[in-house]
């Protein structure tokens, strides 16, 4: 019997491989001939970091992702913009990958400073005018904590107040980009490649002369980014995201720059991780379902291994893993494997509601 050697990454980005094991930020780096990343701070989180890619254009130099919505970090640009031999007023213009905070959220400073424009995915520039209503969010989250069937005596802990989902104000986008567009007149070998599943509008940059893939949070070289059925939200994260990442199939011959942690290339090999990393998760919940029939997703997320412990995840930790295991509850549906079946049961603010119950399906 012969076993196959499985296919591995190869690391790039030395320098920021270095940094990390050192648990140091890395240096600012020119990546190729007009294109350099400048890492800025992510303060109290595992990233550490959030790689700002910087393209030399005609007249100024365009950034894609700004950075997480901190002094600390706009000081991290404003210095590596300098270190570099320009100003944040040479900035042109923001391409934004998706709209979470650590990505966005120096956009709208950015723009203050240099009039420089903010462009994003329809998709994302939708969803940051929904997330602007405070109320809305939270009554949004409260029925899906509901329906998730969390335990009346563990609601508390997991809504979460509006003003937590938003630590800034998001920036409105000032252009909309489509899937496939070449955004940049300066520089027309940046191409947009749509990559919807981390969230609905999820971009990624491709250099086609520099061969590049600007990745955003859609291909990480360590960690698997994190899909989730948010409030609100309709549809089959997982199963766009597993799509879009197949989709990148064929692209060896790019050097991977993502957002968080560092170059690589291989990206064959990464898509087989991502898929074998999700498909055990989906056949462990399955097996969940299998073993307690009728289980709500707060019930088949208590049973799932987590990296501390069900019990030491809490707050909005444990109403992330419950996003992400409620992504892989849908998918599994939408696969045929299971269904659902509201059963009444929890009394919530003096009213009876309905829960969804999950049932794996006879074949
Ligand atoms: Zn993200
Ligand atoms: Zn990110």
């Amino acid at each position: 019997m012969t076993t196959t050697a499985r296919a591995q990454i190869t690391v790039t980005g030395h320098v920021q491989k270095d940094a990390w094991l050192r648990r140091e930020m890395p240096p600012v780096e020119l990546v190729r001939p007009g294109l350099w990343s400048i890492p800025v701070i992510f303060p109290n989180n595992p990233l550490r970091y959030v790689n700002v890619y910087v393209i030399e254009v005609p007249g100024g130099v365009v950034l894609v992702d700004a950075g997480w919505p901190v002094d600390e970090a706009w000081a991290n640009l404003n210095d590596g913009l300098t270190s570099i031999g320009y100003d944040i007023t040479d900035v042109d213009g923001v391409l934004v990958t998706h709209n979470h905070a650590d990505h966005l959220g120096l956009a709208g400073r950015i723009r203050d400073a240099s009039g420089a424009w903010v462009a994003m995915h329809r998709l994302d520039a939708e969803d940051i005018s929904a997330q602007i209503d405070p109320a809305k969010m939270q009554m949004r989250g409260e029925s899906w904590l509901i329906r998730a069937g969390v335990e009346l005596a563990d609601m508390p802990s997991l809504v979460v107040d509006a003003g937590q989902f938003v630590q800034f104000t998001p920036p409105q986008a000032d252009r909309l980009i489509e899937d496939g567009e070449r955004p940049l007149p300066g520089a027309p070998a940046i191409r947009a490649l749509w990559t919807p599943g981390h969230s609905p509008g999820h971009l990624c940059f491709i250099d086609d002369e520099r061969n590049l893939l600007m990745s955003g949070d859609h291909l990480l070289p360590r960690i698997s980014p994190h899909i989730s059925v948010h409030p609100g939200e309709e549809g089959d994260p997982l199963g766009t995201y597993l799509n879009t990442l197949n989709s990148l199939r064929g692209m060896n011959d790019l050097e991977v720059l993502p957002a968080h942690e560092y170059r690589f290339s291989g990206v064959d090999a990464r898509v087989d991780q991502m898929n074998e990393h999700h498909e055990d998760r989906l056949t462990e919940v399955l097996n969940a379902i299998n073993d307690k029939p009728g289980s709500t997703t707060y019930e088949i997320s208590s049973h799932l291994t987590w990296s501390h412990g069900w019990e030491n995840t809490q707050g909005m930790l444990r109403r992330a893993a419950m996003g992400e295991t409620l992504a892989h509850i849908v998918h599994l549906v939408s696969r045929g494997l299971i269904h659902n079946e509201q059963i009444d049961g929890r009394l919530y603010e003096g009213q009876m509601v309905r829960t969804d119950a999950w049932f794996a399906t006879a074949v």
